[in-house]
């Protein structure tokens, strides 16, 4: 099905266009599409800024000559639609689809020949371009781990056992605000089962049998990709032409163990190529003697460091890898911000796979999907499930479907169909896209998910070009582009009947701890203001969303704040298991109206209970009275709730403490992740029905059970915000902060999302905050522009090279002003019969996101360690599939790594160390909660900081430099006494100060005269008229306008106490907890890989 390429004439995406049936131009006239983002109805004619300079080429589908044979009958419905009209039936087991996306070699817009490994835009040919495949030959020197060097450590698995010296950490952290340490309470060891599938081991298949995969049948030389050590006589040929990553059946078991040691300890000599910048050597890295085994720090792998035996100059009893030698995160994001950040990552070619999520670049979208939006670990699938098996990469995407995007991309334009709703498949439901194929002259198209013929409506017809492309292809964007939204029918709605505006309800603990924290005052002093900035659409000039207030202790206060009163009136409720809402009228209001009595109301609460002794709440009836008050209205909406403490007051959801660190690392650990009682899901499922998203904000002093109380939340779609142990003037900055921006941000209210496949793989498994009432459709009270939801996708059927496998992600969603809509996203990737090519499109830090929400799903029904080896196993796996089947013949001594991947052992390290998998003693169980929570809905970028922060030299840059500076591997090591360093994760910001900067330097910094004077735990830096002062406060502001939550600043000193509190983050480092360090887990990683080959 190759068809002839045509260049499609000017796009007309800018132009004067004319009226098509259906197409409602007024939606589209006369707007500015630089302003499309406040706009509902895109500016489809409008200048689209970037879309015009680069015609979209190159998509044209097959003429209908040749396709494939109409969708056989024998197809049934598989799957209900749980959701009114959306996404009825989902069959996609037609005969495979046969549209295809090809493009011309020489019109690729983006990429070269040239363009390191995974930047190759994958066309048509399955062993695409050429010298894609570079290795990273890490010659671990001495890597005989499984000779009798080192002995495999005793009984705990694998070697990566619980961490044993928990209680060994001496010395608790000052409050810091981030690991405050309670008192304990009782163990009530809970088991709720929450219906998630348990981690399941995956099987170690037979590393010899290759089934479904034939060897090609000659493997090209290898592109040198690195500059690290090589093994001598290993000799890099030049640039392959072809599968430069096959070779034909190397046997690395033959090779004797223990023999493999044939270069010398240190590195060679740097070998640079030209092309492949590679890692290098960093600054300040030596080999061997300078750098023994942190203190204090117990090791993981007691035996792993003993490497090798004679040649190494250093005296000190273990010998370590070079950690210069081996991959390191800061050379590959830098090099591919060189390499991938200057041009715009354009959409149009099938398969790309896209810049990290680190590199800042534009996207144009020409029929894909933008990367904001979707994320795959792959972006070319194996063609069988053998060989998916085979290698055991998880086939995932991670999802925004409503990702904010920067200024100058255009928001995905509204498409109105009128009455006759959006044009769907009729079989499988998908919605038009750019990849479905017009045939019979236009009259019919044929779905490319499910190859359904299905008629065009007489008001959609449209001629087709002599390359069977519709004349009007570039003017719909459901034709040309990867992400659009339909607006939706009123067949889309509930009870069909178009949806009113949605409500936003504040509920504030008014109990003793809120009010003695000061933390009710300043919130319904900061809510005065901020109620005029609730979110708005399309340049209205006040938001459509109305607002109620409720306060609450061990009852429920209900204002009536309607605008005809003089003064708001209070409702109690005091029966709070049979609740009620007192009032309809005058509970939920516009706030320009109402905006007197609000503020009279506003006032008023932090004075009725300034002097209550109340200390008990209630909390599931407070959720329920918000939901009640939203079903009354006939609306959907968000809570935010503002809590104190563990509901412990009489009431449904009653809980108690049942904190028990003694249950960490036993069989009973995961109960403390686990809801204590069922009627947290019970309520969460009614809030989801309804559309009503809850938000909560936390304020413990103690444990309250995150794991519990966040259930609602998660479900809902919502978010959690913890402030331990808050006090006003710590911690203000950090909650407003995140207060007005969590009220501001664009919702999405009532939502389901539905993703649809080609023919051959399936959607089987979904991560992220939702609920699900049946397998395919997710449910989100609420959906925002920083919630991701994580896809796992299994074949089912065998893939086609050609055709390629499609995605088409539906979202269907009320907006915030009320309006239905459907936003869509479509993107097309490749398949191989190679698991070469799998392993040259790979994206580690999609991976590692799904692999951490896969194992924090995990603890909740199984031991942690085990978790953990599942991990472990699972990502040598990986790595020993690839070593076997796609790298050359070399040592066995030596660990090869995929370029797309060299980074997966540093990184899966971060997430097996994290503190939900290996918990430090400062951790509180509500902590592991907490970030558990979190992690399940981040996106790319957010797990990649989070799991490797950031760590940035402040001096080593010149003052006058405008741009971040370069940043520096998490490592003691890399930190010198004489500078300081910023380092952040996304949640936490510490300023570390060596013990030997300059005098001036603090001067300027601190506004003091030594370093003794430094006042530890600082988190505000004195505002100071010079050029260092105003560069590091800006640095800051531009770190926390990065980032979804505001990152309180902690100034940290060398060698204060706090300083553990900040190693911590050093993730390449041994942990305190018993993570092992990055050099002493690749060590690791590699003796599981050979035994795996072996
Ligand atoms: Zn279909």
């Amino acid at each position: 099905m190759n068809v002839n390429q045509s260049v499609p004439p000017v796009p007309s995406f800018g132009q004067p266009q004319p009226v098509y049936p259906g197409y409602h131009q007024s939606s589209y006239g006369g707007q500015s599409g630089s302003t499309a983002p406040t706009i509902p109805y895109g500016a489809y004619n409008g200048p689209v800024p970037g879309y015009q300079q680069t015609p979209p080429q190159g998509m044209s589908r097959a003429p209908p000559s040749s396709g494939a044979p109409p969708a056989s009958t024998a197809q049934a419905p598989c799957g209900q639609a749980a959701y009114g009209q959306f996404g009825q039936g989902d069959i996609q087991n037609g005969p495979s689809s046969t549209v295809q996306m090809q493009r011309l070699p020489g019109s690729q817009p983006f990429g070269s020949p040239l363009a390191p490994v995974g930047n190759q835009p994958a066309v048509l040919q399955p062993y695409g371009p050429p010298p894609t495949s570079a290795q990273v030959t890490a010659q671990l020197s001495g890597m005989q781990i499984s000779g009798a060097v080192a002995p495999a450590p005793p009984s705990s698995g694998l070697g990566y056992g619980p961490p044993t010296s928990l209680a060994s950490a001496s010395g608790s952290f000052p409050n810091s605000g981030l690991y405050g340490s309670y008192p304990q309470g009782q163990a009530s060891p809970l088991s709720q089962a929450q219906g998630h599938p348990g981690i399941q081991t995956p099987q170690r298949s037979a590393p010899s049998q290759a089934s479904g995969f034939t060897p090609p049948a000659s493997g090209g030389p290898r592109l040198p990709s690195m500059t690290g050590p090589l093994l001598p006589g290993q000799s890099f040929g030049g640039p392959s032409v072809s599968q430069p990553n096959h070779v034909s059946s190397p046997p690395p078991q033959a090779l004797p163990p223990g023999t493999q040691m044939t270069g010398p300890l240190g590195p060679l000599p740097p070998m640079h190529s030209p092309q492949q910048p590679g890692y290098q050597p960093q600054q300040n890295g030596s080999f061997g003697p300078a750098r023994g085994p942190q203190p204090n720090y117990g090791s993981p792998y007691p035996a792993a460091p003993t490497f090798g035996s004679q040649s190494g100059p250093q005296p000190l009893p273990p010998k370590r890898l070079d950690p210069d030698a081996i991959p390191s995160p800061i050379q590959v994001i830098e090099d591919d911000r060189n390499n991938r950040g200057t041009e715009p990552f354009v959409t149009g070619v099938r398969g790309q796979v896209p810049p990290l999520v680190t590199t800042n670049f534009l996207v144009k979208d020409q029929g894909n999907a933008s990367p904001r939006y979707i994320r795959c670990t792959s972006y070319n699938i194996p063609c069988t499930s053998d060989m998916a098996k085979q290698a055991q990469v998880p086939l995932a995407a991670v999802i925004k479907p409503l990702a904010s995007l920067p200024p100058e991309e255009a928001s995905p334009y509204v498409v109105d169909h009128g009455e006759s709703g959006p044009l769907r498949c009729n079989r499988c439901k998908a919605y038009m896209c750019p990849f479905m194929q017009f045939i019979e002259g236009g009259r019919r198209f044929q779905c490319c998910f499910c190859s359904c013929i299905n008629d065009v409506p007489p008001q959609y017809f449209q001629h087709l070009d002599h390359t069977g492309k519709r004349v009007d292809a570039y003017d719909r964007p459901e034709l040309s582009l990867g992400s659009y939204e339909f607006l939706a029918t009123v067949d889309y709605c509930k009870n069909n009947k178009f949806p009113s505006p949605p409500a936003f309800i504040f509920m504030i603990d008014v109990s003793y701890n809120a009010i003695r924290t000061g933390l009710v005052r300043l919130l319904c002093e900061e809510l005065k203001s901020l109620l005029d900035f609730l979110p708005r659409e399309g340049g209205a000039e006040e938001s459509a969303i109305r607002v109620g207030f409720v306060t609450y202790n061990k009852v429920l206060h209900f204002y009536n704040v309607k605008s005809s009163l003089a003064q708001p009136q209070m409702m109690v409720v005091s029966d709070v298991a049979d609740m009620f809402v007192p009032l309809l009228d005058g509970f939920l209001v516009n706030v320009n109206e109402s905006r007197a009595v609000i503020t009279s109301l506003l006032d008023q609460i932090p004075e009725m209970f300034a002097d209550t002794r109340e200390t008990e709440t209630v909390f599931v009836p407070v959720i329920q009275a918000g939901m009640e008050a939203l079903k009354a209205a006939e609306c959907a909406g968000k809570l935010f709730l503002f809590h104190t403490s563990l509901p412990i007051a009489e009431a449904p959801g009653k809980l108690k403490n049942r904190d028990d660190r003694k249950l960490i690392n036993t069989d009973k650990e995961k109960t403390l992740f686990q809801p204590q009682t069922g009627a947290y899901q019970t309520l969460a499922k009614e809030c989801v029905a309804q559309g009503c998203c809850v938000d909560l904000f936390l304020f413990p002093n103690q444990y309250v059970d995150v794991a519990t109380l966040s259930v609602v939340p998660q479900l809902t779609g919502g978010s959690v915000y913890k402030y331990a142990c808050f006090q006003v003037e710590n911690d203000q900055e950090r909650f407003l902060s995140d207060l007005r921006r969590d009220v501001q941000k664009v919702v999405g209210f009532d939502a389901v999302m539905r993703v649809r496949t080609s023919t051959g793989i399936r959607a089987v498994d979904f991560f992220g905050a939702f609920y699900m009432s049946n397998t395919t459709d997710v449910e989100l009270a609420g959906l925002d522009g920083d919630k991701t939801v994580t896809v796992e996708f299994k074949h089912d059927d065998r893939l086609n090279e050609e055709s390629g496998a499609l995605l088409q992600c539906a979202l269907l969603y009320t907006s915030c002003a009320g309006q239905r809509r459907l936003r869509i996203h479509n993107l097309a990737l490749n398949c191989c019969t190679q698991l070469a090519d799998l392993y040259r499109n790979c994206e580690t830090d999609t991976l590692i996101n799904y692999m951490a929400k896969f194992a924090y799903r995990g603890v909740l029904n199984s031991p942690v360690k085990a978790v953990r080896d599942t991990l472990i196993t699972q990502c040598a796996q990986i790595l020993a599939c690839y070593r076997k089947n796609c790298a050359s013949p070399s040592s066995a001594g030596q660990l090869i790594l995929p370029e797309c991947m060299k980074l997966l052992p540093v990184y899966l390290n971060c997430v097996l160390k994290s503190d939900v998998l290996q918990p430090g003693a400062e951790i509180t169980t509500d902590d592991r909660a907490y970030v558990r929570q979190l992690v399940t809905s981040m996106d790319v970028a957010e797990t990649n900081v989070f799991f490797y922060p950031r760590l940035l030299p402040l001096t080593k840059s010149p003052i006058e430099s405008t741009t971040e500076p370069p940043a520096v591997r998490a490592s003691e090591e890399r930190l010198s006494n004489g500078d300081m360093y910023l380092l952040e994760n996304g949640l936490n910001l510490f300023l570390w100060v060596g013990a030997s900067v300059q005098q001036g330097v603090v001067q300027s910094l601190f506004s003091v005269s030594s370093f003794s004077q430094i006042t530890s735990g600082l988190s505000v830096l004195p505002v100071l008229d010079n050029p260092l002062s105003k560069k590091v406060r800006g640095l800051i502001d531009s770190l926390r306008a990065q980032r979804s939550r505001y990152m309180k600043l902690i100034v940290v000193k060398q060698e204060d106490k706090l300083e553990m509190l900040f190693k911590h983050f050093l993730v390449e480092d041994k942990s305190l907890s018993g993570g092992a360090s990055y050099v002493d887990f690749l060590c690791h990683m590699h003796k599981e890989i050979r035994q795996l080959l072996s």
